[in-house]
């Protein structure tokens, strides 16, 4: 038996981890494009920026656990083809066969053309420690996009001591995830640390304000290339079932490529670092013969500044201003729901640790809004 995954990254290691946890002492190779062994990414945008990590010190497991666990990585190896009906994927240094596939590409920076000054973007190991270095030079730095990344690079670019300008078109920083109210929240908080936030703003190429490097954080698009060639049913993501099986019942895929069908709040495609994690295990055991949806509640992190805050769930759109907070969201020390009639869709909390357990645990349950503002965690 021979199992290949493609994609190198967090999903791709955590599915070769729980494959030789649960027995499997078949062949496992591990193709990665990029030239470094698996890696988290979370710090680079954190710590790495910093300066408080080293780039290379993310890694998900060193050379020597993969030889322990004779797993076969190649770094540096970009699969460029699958031939389905030959179960083998192609190298620029020849094919590797399969019996079973697991697909974990990731995503990757959606790009924008700019005018007159350099520009960055934060993805890889790679892009966390070019920027850094820039950062110690103190550019004036205009960030693209008020999402996660935007942010986070720009908490750690004021912490350097940068100029920073951020743009963004929409009337509060994250507000497609977060809704107006806790939106605002980040925006106040970027703006007592110095940002220049500028919302309502659209970006047209030219920075609105003289620039040394532009930062373009505007969001991620799956890898999906490689499936839509092989033929696999593709639409924002590599589209699979409950049991993260593509069109093809060989092919599995996991983490940021995945739009997944979760038994629970639908079609589904997330790109954080938790359903990396889980849905390698869960794509593991289901590579190995089983048949286990995969039903977690998405799960979200970000440190800026003092802040630290935990998500969970996923809220659509129409329900992101029916929001309950407990405590005080202005002062940063909150818990949030958000429900539809008393039905807790998500829930976060800012800098109040003790409440991640309730919020997963509420997630899914009808509850009193009135309630869920009083009880004590
Ligand atoms: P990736 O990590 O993108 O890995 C995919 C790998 O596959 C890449 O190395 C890629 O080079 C490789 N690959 C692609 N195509 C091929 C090919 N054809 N052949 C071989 N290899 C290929 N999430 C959170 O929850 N909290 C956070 O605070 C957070 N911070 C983040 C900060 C940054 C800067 C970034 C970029 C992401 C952050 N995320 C965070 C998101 C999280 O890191 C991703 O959801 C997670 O990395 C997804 O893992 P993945 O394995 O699906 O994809």
């Amino acid at each position: 038996m021979s199992i290949v995954i493609v994609g190198g990254g967090l999903a791709g290691a955590s599915a070769v981890e729980e494959l030789r946890g649960q027995g499997y002492d078949g062949d496992l190779v591990l193709l990665g494009a990029e030239p470094y062994l698996p890696y988290h990414r979370p710090p680079l945008s954190k710590d790495v920026l910093l300066g408080d990590k080293e780039p290379d010190a993310t890694d998900v497991h060193d050379q020597g656990w993969y030889d322990e666990h004779s797993v076969d990585v190649h770094t540096g190896t970009a699969v460029t083809a699958i031939d389905r009906d030959r179960r083998v994927v192609v190298t620029g240094s020849g094919e590797v066969g399969y019996d079973t596939l697991l697909l974990a590409t990731g995503s990757e920076p959606r790009r924008l053309d700019v005018d007159g000054a350099d520009v960055a973007y934060l993805r890889t190991r790679d892009d966390a420690r070019a920027l850094r270095a820039r950062l110690l030079e103190r550019p004036r730095l205009l960030i693209v996009g008020a999402g996660w990344i935007g942010l986070e690079a720009a908490a750690a670019a004021r912490a350097a001591g940068c100029q920073v300008t951020v743009v963004e078109p929409q009337s509060q920083p994250l507000l497609g995830v977060m809704g107006e109210r806790v939106g605002r929240m980040f925006a106040d908080l970027h703006r007592e640390h110095g940002v220049d936030l500028r919302l309502g703003t659209s970006f047209d190429g030219v920075p609105p304000v003289p620039a040394d490097l532009v930062l373009v954080a505007v969001g991620a698009v799956p890898r999906v290339d490689l499936a839509r060639e092989a033929g696999l049913a593709v639409a924002n993501g590599v589209l699979v079932d409950a049991t993260l099986r593509t069109s093809d019942p060989a092919v599995l895929a996991a983490g940021d490529i995945a739009a997944h069908d979760h038994p629970r709040l639908g079609r589904i495609r997330v790109e954080h670092w938790d359903n990396a994690i889980e849905q390698g295990k869960v794509a593991a055991r289901n590579l190995l013969g089983a048949d286990e949806a995969y039903e977690r509640t998405p799960y979200f992190f970000t440190d800026q500044y003092d802040l630290g805050m935990e998500y969970f769930g996923h809220v659509p759109s129409e329900h992101l201003d029916d929001v309950v907070v407990r405590g005080d969201l202005d002062g940063r020390r909150a818990v949030v729901f958000w429900h539809r009639g008393g039905r807790v869709l998500g829930g976060m909390h800012v800098n109040e640790w003790d409440a991640a357990d309730e919020l997963r645990e509420l997630v899914g349950q009808t509850v009193d809004p009135a309630q869920l503002v009083r009880r004590t965690t």
